[in-house]
């Protein structure tokens, strides 16, 4: 039997079979434990709420999640399989698009309550402003500053690949948190708190630690505090030219235009 967890947020059921009480009995049965998360297929992940997760998602969920969704494909290892071609031209042995998980607004509430989970395993101090990146990190750190009853506002897009904040001036005292959906290199987390620091006209004061629902990295400071993730994944990528994967035979293949091939590849 799948064990039943996360229930501590709902109201304990009344014993008596008044009709609230029955609808309630209701959504508590379809509270799901690790082992039958993993078996959702999307209609049922898109029924799933925040309540249902009063713990912390195990990786095989996160990543049960995030294929069923389309939203990330790793490569077997099988060196015939296909790989992936990223928009850059580089080979790569993996893909995440953490916004195909963010449309569906429920998941984009569940990977934030995720997110604040970590959060309040590394600090438990105030956060007066949650900030992300245009244009997944807005979505997701609007989510993030909603569980903490922080203020929010998101980057914009510059020239070039900056980041610029126009619209609020964020006082001395308050404390802002730096939220991503996916951390690759840590280029946008620096745009972001460049085009804050610009855009502000008084010194800012940042939480010591920045947050990413995806790390990819193989960084894991940044300007000193630790770069706290919920789920993270050794993805490499190459040049064309010094790719083992080419080498090997394998073909390789533009993600959103090949992506039943890709998952039929690593589901074998
Ligand atoms: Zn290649």
């Amino acid at each position: 039997m799948s064990p039943i967890v996360g229930l501590k947020l709902h109201t304990p059921v009344p014993h008596k079979p008044i009709g609230r009480s029955i609808h309630m009995k209701t959504e508590l049965n379809k509270v799901p434990g690790p082992e039958s998360a993993v078996l959702m297929d999307l209609a049922s992940i898109r029924r799933l709420t925040l309540g249902d997760f009063g713990r912390d998602m195990t990786p095989a969920e996160f990543r049960h999640i995030f294929e069923v969704c389309d939203a990330l494909w790793l490569h077997s290892g099988d060196p015939k399989a296909p790989h992936a071609e990223l928009t850059s031209g580089r080979c790569s042995n993996g893909f995440v698009d953490v916004l195909r998980v963010l449309r569906y607004s429920n998941l984009c509430e569940i990977m934030a309550g995720q997110l604040v989970r970590q959060l309040r395993k590394h600090y438990d101090g105030n956060v007066d402003w949650v900030i992300g990146s245009d244009h997944a990190g807005a979505t997701l750190s609007f989510a993030v500053a909603a569980q903490l009853k922080a203020q929010h506002d998101f980057t914009e897009k510059g020239e070039g690949k900056t980041q610029t904040w126009k619209r609020f001036a964020i006082q001395p005292s308050e404390i802002v948190l730096q939220v991503e959906d996916l951390i690759t290199t840590t280029g946008t987390l620096q745009a972001v708190r460049e085009g804050v620091r610009s855009g502000n006209p008084n010194p800012m004061s940042f939480a010591p630690l920045s947050l990413t629902l995806v790390h990819r990295s193989p960084t894991y400071e940044f300007e000193g505090a630790p770069i706290v993730y919920v789920a993270h994944y050794d993805i490499e990528s190459w040049d064309p030219k010094d790719c083992p994967l080419c080498a090997g035979g394998s073909e390789r293949l533009r993600p959103k235009q090949n992506w039943a091939r890709l998952v039929a590849a690593m589901r074998t």
